[in-house]
């Protein structure tokens, strides 16, 4: 049983460590830093005090909080010195022989009812307690940078882990503030396999020279919702640390090709362009972003006949996703529609008439922006009339080459049939996986709330032709996502 009045120890004191322990004296616990480098903890201490001074300064933290939550944290001189810890979070390096060796001394030092959790993103927590003596207590407590202020946290079980273990830190993670969701030790946990799409689909449009990097961001967020672009995204987090995941992702699936890491990001991080942190990645820090948006067509250029199919949604700019989705218009005989996942060329040729797909919108009304994409035998003529149409509403306008399942739609897709992947596998609970991605990464929806509310049939849709253009394994439907789009005919009829 963990109380407010247990000890916790934390080992390692860098960026994760330091935060955990900050958290957990915040909530009242004695606190124990170890790390190996001498003085690193005590360093750590003396970090999180002015954090909490900051703070302070700002009204956010009585004087005496401050002071009580600094007095509860101890820097420890060896691992001998955690005999008394209850519940011990590594946030050590990232490589097994240390985690397993830390736990192994550590079995030695507390009792066997001492809990064990790691702080690993990547190494399966089955691995680190193995050769740990009780490994019943070992579990993964995978919390999100910046701890202190990252509300989610994984508990992860390993094939060992007591499910008594799991209550306990569930329980304890909920008094800490945190949101915890379960999830069983498979590559990436839930967050990190689950994002993975998020990048590689803007790594392979930046590939295939769909757009500039900053339109494939602007993109994602303004139209998608997504509170930063996937590329700016990795450029923050560190294109080494991001381009480690994919690969350990992409290596704990036996290399299935859906993980396949990017060959410009992995030239980034050969060539120590890493980001913001050595001030060059994708881009130049700091950021000074001018989105080629298309200047105003005239007047002139406008359509004389305009005919919307659907809920008339895109003339009076009031619309949710779904309903824009599922429109279509007509600009004198131009075809405009949102993409279904075949390229705007292929439809025109379908249709014999001039097309424009333009990308997913998350929420219409907020949305400055509209992502275009022509049908390479359109006349310019015919392409400004549907410029011009969106300018008129008041949004800007980005052009991509034409390239199917756009840059929201395709990503959105993904990321749902990823999700429907872990759910099916039993990684973790649909409304888990939700959680944490909405409180992990912060999505606008969790992906399987969003396939739904797109439609499976239509999210089928955009993977089936993804797969029939590319004829690649990576955009395969599960079958989870397939018996949704069966139960959703059903609910229809
Ligand atoms: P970091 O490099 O900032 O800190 C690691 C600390 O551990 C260092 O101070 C180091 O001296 C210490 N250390 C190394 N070996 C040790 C040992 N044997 N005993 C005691 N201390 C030791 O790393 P970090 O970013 O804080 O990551 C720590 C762990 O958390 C890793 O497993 C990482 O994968 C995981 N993680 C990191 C993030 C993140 O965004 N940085 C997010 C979630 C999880």
């Amino acid at each position: 049983m963990l109380t407010p009045q247990s000890v916790i120890a934390v080992i390692g004191s860098g960026t994760m460590g330091a935060g955990i322990a900050q958290v957990a004296a915040q909530a009242g616990h004695p606190v124990k830093i170890y790390d190996i480098q001498h003085g690193a903890a005590s360093r750590a201490i003396d970090n999180i005090a002015t954090v909490l001074s900051a703070r302070m300064a700002k009204g956010k933290l009585s004087e005496s909080d401050k002071n009580a939550t600094v007095s509860r944290l101890h820097a420890a001189n060896s691992l001998n010195d955690l005999a008394d810890a209850a519940l011990v979070i590594e946030a050590a390096a990232e490589q097994i022989d240390i985690k397993q060796a830390i736990f192994r001394d550590l079995a030695a030092v507390c009792s066997a009812q001492t809990i064990f959790a790691s702080n690993t993103s990547s190494i399966s927590i089955t691995a680190i307690a193995s050769g740990v003596e009780h490994p019943q207590r070992v579990a993964g407590m995978h919390f999100f940078n910046p701890a202190p202020v990252m509300k989610l946290v994984e508990v992860v079980s390993g094939l060992e882990t007591a499910p008594a273990v799991l209550e306990s830190l569930i329980t304890l993670a909920l008094r800490w503030g945190k949101q915890p969701v379960r999830c069983h030790s498979t590559p990436g946990f839930i967050v990190n396999r689950v994002a993975r799409p998020f990048y590689s689909e803007a790594w392979r449009a930046l590939e295939e020279n769909i757009a500039p990097a900053g339109v494939i961001d602007a993109a994602l967020r303004d139209c998608g919702g997504f509170p930063m672009g996937p590329l700016a995204l990795t450029d923050l987090i560190g294109q080494d640390v991001n381009f480690a995941v994919t690969c350990s992702v992409f290596n704990g699936f036996w290399q299935e090709r859906r993980f396949l890491p990017s060959l410009i990001q992995q030239e980034l991080v050969l060539g120590k362009r890493l980001g913001k942190k050595t001030g060059q990645g994708v881009y130049r820090w700091p950021l000074n972003e001018a989105l080629p948006y298309l200047p105003a067509e005239p007047a002139t250029a406008g359509a004389k006949k305009i005919y919307c199919h659907g809920r008339a949604a895109w003339l009076n700019n009031h619309s949710t996703s779904d309903s824009v989705t599922e429109s279509s218009l007509e600009l004198d005989d131009v075809w405009v529609q949102v993409t279904q996942g075949e390229t705007a060329t292929q439809l025109a040729k379908r249709l014999q008439r001039p097309v424009v797909l333009l990308d997913l919108v998350n929420d219409w009304q907020r949305s400055p922006l509209v992502v275009l994409a022509a049908a390479a035998n359109n006349r310019p003529e015919d392409t400004a009339k549907v410029i011009h149409f969106f300018q008129q509403q008041g949004k800007q306008v980005l052009m991509i080459n034409d390239y199917p399942g756009m840059l929201v739609w395709r990503t959105v897709a993904m990321l749902a049939n990823e999700a429907t992947d872990a759910a099916q596998k039993g990684v973790a609970s649909e409304q888990d996986i939700d959680t944490a991605m909405r409180l992990g990464v912060n999505y606008p929806h969790g992906p399987l709330a969003w396939g739904a509310e797109l439609g499976w049939q239509h999210v089928l849709r955009l993977l089936e032709n993804l797969q029939q253009h590319y004829g690649e394994e990576r955009y395969r439907p599960t079958s989870l996502l397939r018996q949704r789009t069966l139960l959703e005919t059903q609910h229809e009829h």
